[in-house]
């Protein structure tokens, strides 16, 4: 049909019938998990119009492991043992493998059982010979670990026979010839292509169902093409049967941007090219085994992965041709590896000194996953499997014995429990930057960079880092990329009226900071005094309900545990309490590469050396601690001061009022109203403390100047402030009922100074000053009716900086400076201060 010679020429769409030609189809061992897979795939081929069509088949999910298992299981056994372990697995296994034909086949189940149990006596006796032996030859262990595609492949052909199809099934083992070599399984083509031809001549069906996995080799014993092998078979069978596509059908919708184990985010790509491919399987994506390329590549093949479950899905299609879009396409992680490092002042200039290196390692046929030098060429690095370090170490020790014994060579070092993180893209070549992004994500989530490593190719940069660390490398390197949100561990201490309502602004702009600027703040823990809730994947919702119900008893130590658990890549503890034994954990915390966000003030105006350590500990782990909060709510004034400070200028005097409870009252006190009957208002309406005095004494002023002349790089504690409190000292002990109850004892005295102010054409007001030779203050003042402090609104906060710059005309912030509404969002802006960074596009 025309129609369908024009399709060929096409990519054919998603779910439709494909035209007239040769398609190999393999299935993963996720694929043919039981008997109701099995009967999907078959449906899957059924519906596709190929004319040759050749179905290789994986085992059933976990049948390789189990066989590997009773293999060794049965090698140590010792003979004579009652009933030996390995005789229950292998019930088992027989049993489930019986169960899937009963199940698949129904009434035509008869002759495959009696097939599988022979084969199952077969393997009972192999076993047996094992525990005889009492060992487990490489031979023995290929034969039995392949058996499982055996199983599969008949599984599947007299399923589609008992449908009506006509089918060969096509054991491997009868054509594949391979010989295994140093760089991996080759195949003998010319032989491999001979015995499938005389195998065609009696199986010319259009059909076919072959193993995976297993063939021969050049002495013509059982063997297999090693550990998820199969996608080679697919590749192979690709070749022989002059396929004119390869498809691998597993249980993701193709090759993801990560492995999605790790990386939940990860996106699905819509084309790689080979090389992409290639070094994404090499550097340990499971998805495709790396040698699945080379007959694909040889023949043009175009490679297709895709998802069992959603056939409709079009996959990720592996061809040559390359799209430099990205840069970065993916990225893996190898784990189970080992740093051998080889330093010494004695290889500065020595040429040949890699050389020599290759050579000892290939000697001990130990491979090489990754080799660095550095520049000033003191040490050489390579990374190895962590099974072959030892011999690794000790053939670099043997190679350079005279160097060490004359100390040219210093050392020859082992690192164990190394990972290697790789980002791929044909795009990165020629594209400054790369690198760089990659190290500046991993360094901002603390992650320590042990070597370096980029091919020439340019399509590949690896790091080798410690394994401690690799889950949280790859998901910020993965986020660095954009290709997944910039993820935040969030933990809330205080969830007390500005906690409370920091809470539900962050809940509520979760989404959109999501969907905006790619920023995941996920809150994984609560805490107060008392109680605590962690929750391993993110609070939502109704936090308070959740909140109510936990029965957790608060413990900072397991809270902190919790948050760093998560292996993201960022992690922000929010201390909305006014706790100053939270404050004492700032430096462990940060220390720890926590970033740490309050508007508790303890830590900005309690002791000097808790304020020092926590300096300290921020400046060397590079995690941040902001408190904008503390002074002025949400009012921008410590990032004002920064940014004056670190534009070079110089502050010369701060002077405001820094308390919205006390601006009220004096804004209020006109003498028209007693004193105290203002302060019981503003207690009523909740602008107070719930003990006004906490307002009055002045404290809590003198803490926000301090906060302030130590962010202006003063060493000023709380004791070297003048603070004249406005609690009388006969009522300072008493109740706050009591207190409230007496306060009209102030009246008089708060009257003299009024009228004495007004007299003069003044009025009062509480102020916080730091003078310019460096005397700091609060108290009450009498200040001109027109200036600026004396018309504000009437809970408004100001502060003004007179700087070098500012020196005619002072720099004034000014607006409503309290409320758990502003403060609670000033908090959540020094979080996205935070945020911004680490990388999030705000
Ligand atoms: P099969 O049995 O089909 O061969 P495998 O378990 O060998 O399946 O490989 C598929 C699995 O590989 C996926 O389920 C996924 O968890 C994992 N994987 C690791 N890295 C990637 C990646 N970059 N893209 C897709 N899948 C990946
Ligand atoms: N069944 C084999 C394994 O698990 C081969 C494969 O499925 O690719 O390694
Ligand atoms: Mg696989």
């Amino acid at each position: 049909m025309p129609s369908h010679a024009v399709e060929a020429q096409a990519r054919p769409a998603a779910g439709a019938v494909a035209p007239a030609r040769t398609v190999v189809h393999k299935f993963g061992g996720t694929s043919v998990a039981d008997a109701e897979r099995y009967r999907h795939v078959a449906q899957l081929l059924l519906a596709r119009g190929e004319s040759v069509q050749v179905a290789v088949v994986s085992a059933m999910k976990g049948v390789t492991d189990a066989l590997i298992e009773l293999a060794e299981l049965a090698a140590a056994t010792p003979v004579g043992a009652t009933t030996p372990e390995w005789r229950e697995r292998w019930h088992e296994l027989r049993a489930r493998h019986r169960g899937a034909a009963v199940a698949l086949l129904a009434e035509h189940a008869g002759p495959a059982v009696e097939w599988l149990d022979q084969r199952f006596d077969e393997l009972a006796q192999v076993l047996g010979a094992l525990s005889v032996i009492g060992g487990l030859p490489g031979e023995v262990l290929q034969r039995v670990q392949g058996q499982g595609e055996v199983f599969s492949a008949r599984l599947l052909g007299e399923h589609l026979r008992s449908l009506g199809e006509d089918c060969a099934v096509l054991d491997a083992r009868e054509v594949l010839v391979v010989s295994h070599g140093e760089l991996g399984v080759d195949v003998d083509w010319e032989l491999s292509a001979q015995r499938l031809a005389r195998w065609r001549q009696l199986n010319p069906q259009a059909r076919v169902v072959a193993t995976g996995f297993v063939a021969r080799d050049a002495q013509d014993r059982i063997t297999t093409l090693g550990r998820n092998g199969s996608d080679y078979s697919g590749a192979i069978f690709a070749a022989l049967f002059e396929a004119d596509e390869l498809h691998i059908w597993t249980d993701v919708d193709g090759v993801l941007s990560a492995d999605p184990r790790v990386v939940p985010e990860a996106v699905q790509l819509e084309s790689l090219s080979y090389d992409e491919a290639c070094e994404l399987a090499y550097f340990g994506a499971k998805v495709v085994h790396p040698q699945t390329m080379s007959p694909a590549i040889e023949r043009g093949l175009p490679i297709i992965i895709r998802n069992t479950f959603q056939p409709e899905h079009p996959g990720t299609r592996i061809t040559s041709e390359r799209d430099f879009s990205g840069p970065v396409k993916g990225l893996t992680l190898s784990p189970n590896l080992a740093l051998v490092n080889l330093e010494g002042t004695g290889l500065i200039g020595v040429p040949g000194t890699a050389e020599r290196v290759f050579a000892a390692l290939r000697n001990a046929k130990v491979s090489v996953v990754m080799i660095s030098q550095g520049s000033s060429e003191h040490s050489i690095c390579c990374v190895v499997k962590q099974e072959d370090a030892d011999r690794a170490q000790a053939a670099l020790v043997n190679a350079f014995a005279h160097e060490l014994t004359v100390g040219q060579v210093q050392r020859v070092q082992q690192v164990p429990g190394i990972s290697v993180l790789a980002a791929v893209g044909d795009g990165m070549a020629g594209q400054p930057g790369v690198a760089a992004r990659l190290f500046e994500s991993l360094g901002r989530a603390q992650v320590n960079i042990r070597a370096i490593a980029q091919g020439s190719s340019e399509r590949n940069i690896s790091v080798a880092i410690d394994s401690d660390h690799a889950t949280r490398a790859l998901r910020a390197a993965h986020a660095g990329f954009y290709l997944s949100p910039q993820t935040f561990a969030v933990g809330v201490i205080g969830p007390g009226n500005v906690g409370a309502t920091l809470l539900d602004q962050l809940l509520a702009a979760r989404g959109g900071l999501l969907e905006r600027a790619n920023l995941d703040l996920r809150l994984r823990a609560i805490a107060s005094r008392g109680r605590q809730l962690l929750d391993p994947r993110g609070i939502e919702g109704d936090w308070r309900g959740r909140f109510q119900a936990t029965s957790e008893p608060a413990d900072l130590d397991r809270f902190t545990a919790h948050l760093l658990d998560s292996h993201l890549p960022h992690v922000v503890i929010v201390d909305c309490s006014a706790s100053p034994e939270v404050a004492d954990r700032y430096p462990q915390w940060l220390a720890a590469g926590i970033h740490v966000v309050t508007p508790n003030k303890q830590a900005g105006a309690g002791p000097m050396d808790r304020y020092a350590a926590i300096r300290e500990a921020a400046a060397a782990s590079g995690a941040r601690f902001r408190y904008e909060a503390t002074v002025g709510a949400g009012l921008p004034v410590i990032s004002t001061l920064r940014d004056l400070l670190d534009t070079g200028d110089a502050v010369t005097s701060i002077e405001g009022i820094f308390s919205g409870t006390l601006a009220w009252l004096f804004n209020k006190y006109d003498g028209s109203v007693p004193f105290s009957h203002l302060v019981t208002e503003a207690r009523a309406l909740g602008y107070t403390e719930p003990d006004p005095r906490d307002d009055l004494s002045g404290t809590d002023v003198a803490r926000k100047l301090v906060i302030l002349v130590r962010e202006a790089g003063r060493a000023l504690s709380l004791e070297d402030v003048e603070v004249e409190s406005l609690v009388p000292e006969s009522l300072r002990q008493s109740s706050v009922e009591d207190f409230m109850a007496r306060l009209q004892e102030v009246d008089a005295a708060f009257a003299a100074r009024l009228a004495s102010a007004h007299a003069a054409g003044q009025v009062l007001r509480y102020v916080a000053r730091l003078d310019a030779d460096g005397r700091a203050s609060v108290g009450l003042v009498e200040l001109p009716r027109e200036h600026a402090f004396a018309n504000l609104r009437l809970t408004d906060n100001i502060v003004q900086f007179t700087t070098r710059r500012y020196c005619e005309n002072p720099l004034i912030v000014q607006g409503p400076g309290a409320g758990p509404e502003v403060t609670a969002a000033g908090v959540f802006a020094d979080l996205l201060r935070v945020a911004a960074g680490r990388g999030a596009r705000l």
